[in-house]
């Protein structure tokens, strides 16, 4: 039977990531200090996280291998010695005096990734039914703009707009800029150069 995402030109797809946790250097306390890093030179980010640790994640290096999961109900949920190495000794090389535990700790899910790694805010061919989807690992603490972006679209096409032909222009609340929504579109064509397409 035809799903939803078979009247979509844009796709998505499960990514397997890995996050890892390290205690915060006795030195520097992450809980009081800590702020968010991205460290594209180390090919990393970390930030502080609950209980005065340290997360610290992949940006997808090259030589990250790109685990793409067929069945998002049966993956490995376990943290794998080769990631936990190389994320973790990535960042030792950054703070000096890291303490790296001998037992891994970390939380392990899947990205939600488009065929351009742009997210999918958009209505669908179900009449009704609604789309915020494909956040492809990047959409994190942006609900608020998402919910706005969402009930406008919403409330446009249940008064009768037509989104697809005429894509909702959206003035956000808290930046002086009107958005075209149309870039989320599930029928836009890929968006070559997005930041993260270069990935795959
Ligand atoms: C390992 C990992 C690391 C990440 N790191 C970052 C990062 O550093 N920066 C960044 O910007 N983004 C990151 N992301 C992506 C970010 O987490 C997502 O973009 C964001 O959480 C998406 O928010 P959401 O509300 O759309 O979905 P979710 O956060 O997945 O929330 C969906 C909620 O719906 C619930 N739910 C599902 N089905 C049902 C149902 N039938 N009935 C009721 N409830 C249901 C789920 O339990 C869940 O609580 C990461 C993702 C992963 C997996």
């Amino acid at each position: 039977m035809a799903g939803i995402e078979d009247t979509m030109k844009i796709k998505t797809r499960s990514l397997r990531h890995e996050v890892h946790f390290v205690p915060s250097p006795e030195a520097f306390s992450y809980a009081e200090d800590g702020i968010i890093v991205s460290d594209g030179d180390a090919g990393g980010y970390h930030r502080p996280e609950a209980g005065n640790l340290v997360l610290v994640g992949s940006e997808d290096p090259a030589c990250d291998a790109l685990e793409w999961v067929d069945d998002p109900d049966d993956f490995n949920r376990d943290v794998t010695t080769d990631q936990w190495n190389a994320q973790v000794y990535r960042i030792a090389k950054r703070i000096p005096g890291l303490a790296i535990p001998s037992q891994p700790r970390g939380v392990v899910d899947l990205y939600d990734v488009t065929d351009d790694w742009i997210p999918i805010y958009d209505k669908s061919d179900l009449p009704g039914f609604y789309l915020a989807v494909g956040t492809s690992g990047n959409q994190y603490k942006n609900g608020p703009v998402i919910g706005q972006i969402l009930s406008e679209i919403i409330t446009a096409c249940e008064n009768g707009h037509d989104h697809d032909e005429d894509p909702v222009k959206i003035k956000l609340r808290k930046i002086d800029y009107t958005l075209n929504s149309g870039i989320f579109s599930r029928n836009r064509e890929i968006i070559e150069g997005s930041t993260f397409s270069v990935l795959g």
